[in-house]
């Protein structure tokens, strides 16, 4: 197990932390430690703005390979990066569906014509991506998805229908990758098909919904004749599940040390608030604190095994990673609930008008979500029985 870098890893930190010295300044000062979760909807602009900033920089999409436009980062320097970003107070990016997922499944499922189509776009930081996957009855039951896909041969094109639900950042996107149904009759897995979607079109419609921050980072996407060029399937027709699922091992990676930094700087809050307020004198919030970071070390030392073990061959992680979202889902809720006690009465006191919420106000609602998306607790548990533990598989009901 690897618990620390070479000098050569140290010096690519150094040069990771310079650059973001020398360039989140000025007109992207503002965005510091902003666009975080729970406040995606600030700054979209200003935060796409920085999007370029750093593909000039040739800091986006630092662990693609190079052949396909990315710095080809070793795993530690793309854990470097993710952390120094993160110490720094860079702002929640809003590429990150693009480069963490469309652009890895193109490269690894994708067409030479679908990588020039779609990659240089990613890279530039100049179009953005949105997940397709989930449906009012399809969620952790993916596989049941409705949304149907017909291929029209007088268009000559693919024809969609059918609603998409939960869909992060949706009103920002340029293009969704949706999963649908191709063959009509089909059921579960099978007769699936993965598409690239464009979003500004007529057939399209984005209705962003409100969440309990007031802020509303999804929406639902109804798709009525959405239009969907001929090549714009990823994989063949009813092959879309192996695609779905290849892209779904992109999600957990190498950003988690660095999110663990963006932890580290809400627990730091944390900290700050009980010292002020005086909360840090309760020895049962103390013994809460201490516990928090004692944990936070745990969630590191775990990630460092993971990413310093063998990965499976594919690029997804191996068995380790399978307890990482249960642990640090339900950590973060805890660390909402540690700050609100730490805040004391004042947590339910609003600083401006409704939703004027401070970071961790705003922090403890988002947290609600961690433990439902990227798989919900319960789900989590069941993978680390089957997957993890080698024990039976839960029951299923009859085949639709
Ligand atoms: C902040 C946020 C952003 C999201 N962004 C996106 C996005 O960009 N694109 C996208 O496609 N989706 C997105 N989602 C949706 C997310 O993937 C789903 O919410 C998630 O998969 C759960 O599905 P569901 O909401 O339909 O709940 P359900 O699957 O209906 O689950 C309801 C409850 O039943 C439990 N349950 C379900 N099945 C089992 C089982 N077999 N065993 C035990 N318990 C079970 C669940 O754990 C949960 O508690 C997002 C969700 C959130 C919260």
């Amino acid at each position: 197990m690897k618990l620390s870098f070479s000098p050569e890893d140290e010096q690519f930190r150094e040069e990771v932390a310079g650059w973001l010295k020398a360039n989140l300044v000025g007109e992207f000062e503002k965005l510091k430690y902003r666009g975080g979760p729970g406040d995606e909807h600030m700054f979209p602009a200003e935060r796409q703005e920085w999007e370029k900033k750093l593909a000039e920089g040739g800091w986006t999409c630092v662990g693609w390979p190079r052949e396909h436009g990315g710095r080809g980062c070793s795993i530690e320097q793309q854990v470097i990066f993710f952390e120094e970003y993160a110490r720094a107070g860079a702002p929640g990016r809003v590429g990150h569906i693009g480069e963490g997922l469309a652009g890895p499944t193109l490269i690894a499922f994708g067409t030479e014509a679908q990588k020039q189509k779609y990659l240089p776009g990613i890279l530039a930081g100049t179009e953005l991506w949105c997940q397709g996957y989930s449906e009012p009855g399809a969620g952790s039951d993916l596989a049941n998805v409705k949304t149907k896909a017909r291929f029209d041969e007088g268009k000559g094109k693919w024809v969609i229908n059918g609603q998409k639900v939960w869909t992060s950042l949706a009103h920002e996107s340029d293009y969704c990758f949706v999963i649908a149904r191709t063959d009509p009759d089909s059921v579960a897995h099978k007769g699936l098909g993965f598409f690239l979607v464009k979003m500004d079109q007529p057939g399209v419609d984005v209705r962003p919904i409100e969440q309990i921050t007031g802020t509303s980072e999804f929406n639902e996407v109804f798709f009525d004749d959405a239009e969907c060029d001929a090549d714009d399937i990823v994989g063949a027709p009813g092959e879309g599940w192996k695609v779905a699922m290849g892209l779904l091992g992109f999600e957990r990676g190498v950003s988690t040390l660095g999110q663990q930094m963006q932890f580290q700087n809400e627990l730091d809050e944390v900290v700050r608030v009980a010292k002020a307020n005086g909360a840090a004198r309760d020895p049962a919030i103390r013994q809460r604190i201490a516990g928090m970071h004692a944990e936070l070390k745990i969630m590191r030392y775990n990630s460092m095994r993971m990413l310093s073990g063998q990965s499976s061959g594919d690029g997804s992680l191996q068995k380790e990673a399978l307890i990482y979202k249960l642990f640090w889902a339900t950590w973060h809720r805890e660390l909402g609930e540690l700050a609100m006690d730490v805040m004391g009465p004042e947590c339910e006191i609003l600083e401006g008008g409704p939703y004027e919420l401070s970071r961790l106000q705003s922090m403890y609602l988002f947290v609600r979500s961690d433990t439902i998306y990227g798989g919900t607790n319960q789900i989590q548990r069941n993978i680390i029985a089957e997957r993890g533990l080698g024990m039976p598989k839960e029951p299923k009901g009859t085949a639709r």
